[in-house]
């Protein structure tokens, strides 16, 4: 049952006590819950059938919405269908009604000693900006034109190399509710309408008029789909994107939550998409994310479904016998899915903001990747040296090449012109730039 506590000011009434870090490799969970997979149910339909009242302690591992301790929602979202489904869904998870725009509470640790604890609050507040805004790319890489539907921020995973640590500055787990606001700006891109501003990545020259087919992703700043037990926001978006011929939209995860996508009619026009990394990397840096035959296990089960899918390796990490690590991946993958429905393949080493550096030795102290070498690049970002990169690079594209299918568009994220002749021969202005290419490999899987 859900308690709604009138008006209670976070920061005064309730206090977040920081309980402490979790070291790299000491996940809480036991190996066989770790792998325990929910069977899915294809007979249930309606919304609330698909997600029924949930109960925390019966969820399984990969889905962390079991992690979630209380939810706050602003006193002016009490009322949105939205929050009255999630309130619903939520079962006898405590609620607190709080101000607009409440703040953490500023007499406990500063962030981000509080963001261990605000992982386990849901905070459902209102989008006051804009939800769909260009990747926040820079001029120097190649970026691939991205769209990101901004629905929150936060994650309830705890990666130790999670660059949220750095970009946000409020612990909580933030996810916005005027979803009418939502369809309405969606609507105005897709339709190109006059009112939308022209979608304008950093790294586009000023003359170019955007392109007609829209990329579109909600895994910017948080987790796609970790939430989806409670929001419910992807099957949505899903059949949302089902009747527009102009525009894909890409979920990327870490987590598995899918009983509420069995029978939609997606049409083809979501993507599905993990990340993926070797495993030691995602049993002892991805804290509470599914673990890799999970992941493997969702997709196969999307793929049946007829969703197209796509994989990120990212951040490639350096670590002891990486080679086999990700060799290791890149093999079951391509055992457990069929290549036929993979639009892409990203890669990305890892590279972070500075502050990261020591938000990551105060929160898990234990963790060694931090101190290999790495350069300033010329976003400000720093990055393991090129030749590294390179050596990395060239692993992992030489084994996917060797695995997946011709039309599959195998890419870096965020890289030179440099390194993408030296790896894949080519750059990408030399195939018509990565944006087209990213284009031309989703058309090649739409039905
Ligand atoms: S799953 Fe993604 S957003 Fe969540 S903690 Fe890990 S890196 Fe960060």
């Amino acid at each position: 049952m859900v308690t709604v506590q009138q008006h209670r000011t976070f920061g005064r009434s309730a206090r977040l006590e920081y309980t402490g870090y979790e070291a790299p490799g000491c996940l809480p969970e036991s190996a066989a819950l770790l792998n325990a997979y929910v069977p899915l149910n294809p007979q249930v339909s309606t919304p609330d059938e698909r997600l029924p009242p949930m109960n925390t302690s019966s969820l399984p591992a990969a889905d962390p919405s079991r992690l979630l301790r209380e939810i706050r929602v602003e006193e002016s979202c009490l009322d949105l269908p939205l929050t009255r489904q999630i309130i619903q869904r939520a079962g006898a998870l405590p609620l607190t009604v709080v101000p607009e725009k409440a703040a953490a509470d500023p007499e406990a640790a500063p962030y981000p000693g509080t963001l261990g604890a605000g992982k386990r609050i849901l905070y459902l507040g209102r989008n006051r900006g804009r939800f769909l805004k260009p990747c926040p790319a820079t001029r120097v890489y190649n970026c691939c034109d991205y769209q990101v539907l901004n629905i929150g921020a936060g994650c309830p995973m705890d990666c130790t190399y999670c660059i949220l640590q750095a970009y946000l500055n409020n612990p909580w787990l933030t996810f916005y509710v005027n979803i009418d606001d939502l369809w309405r700006e969606l609507d105005q891109a897709l339709d190109g309408s006059p009112h939308q501003p022209p979608h304008h990545p950093p790294n586009r020259p000023p003359h170019q008029p955007p392109r007609p087919f829209h990329r579109i992703g909600t895994g910017e700043f948080t987790d796609s789909m970790a939430l989806d037990r409670l929001t419910g926001l992807s099957a949505l978006l899903i059949e949302k994107m089902a009747g527009r011929t102009n525009a894909v939209l890409e979920l990327k995860s870490k987590a598995v939550v899918l009983n509420h996508l069995a029978d939609l009619d997606h049409r083809g026009r979501t993507i599905m998409a993990w990340s993926l990394n070797s495993p030691p990397v995602m049993q002892t840096l991805e804290l509470h994310s599914a673990p890799l035959e999970t992941r493997l296990a969702a997709a196969a089960q999307c793929a049946r479904w007829g969703y197209p899918l796509a994989f990120h390796f990212d951040p490639i990490i350096y670590h002891p016998d990486w080679e086999e690590g990700y060799r290791q991946t890149i093999r079951r993958l391509f055992a457990a899915v069929p290549k036929e429905r993979i639009a892409w393949i990203s890669l990305g080493a890892f590279r972070f903001l500075p502050e990261l550096r020591s938000i990551i030795l105060r929160r898990f102290p234990a963790a060694t990747f931090i101190h290999e070498e790495f350069v300033p690049g010329l976003d400000n970002k720093f990055r393991y040296f090129r030749t590294l990169r390179a050596e990395m690079y060239r692993l992992l594209a030489d084994e996917l090449r060797r695995h997946a299918a011709p039309h599959t568009c195998i890419y870096f994220c965020m890289e030179s012109d440099t390194l993408w002749r030296e790896i894949f021969g080519h750059t990408p202005a030399e195939r018509g730039g990565l944006p087209a290419m990213l284009d031309t490999a989703a058309r090649n899987i739409l039905p």
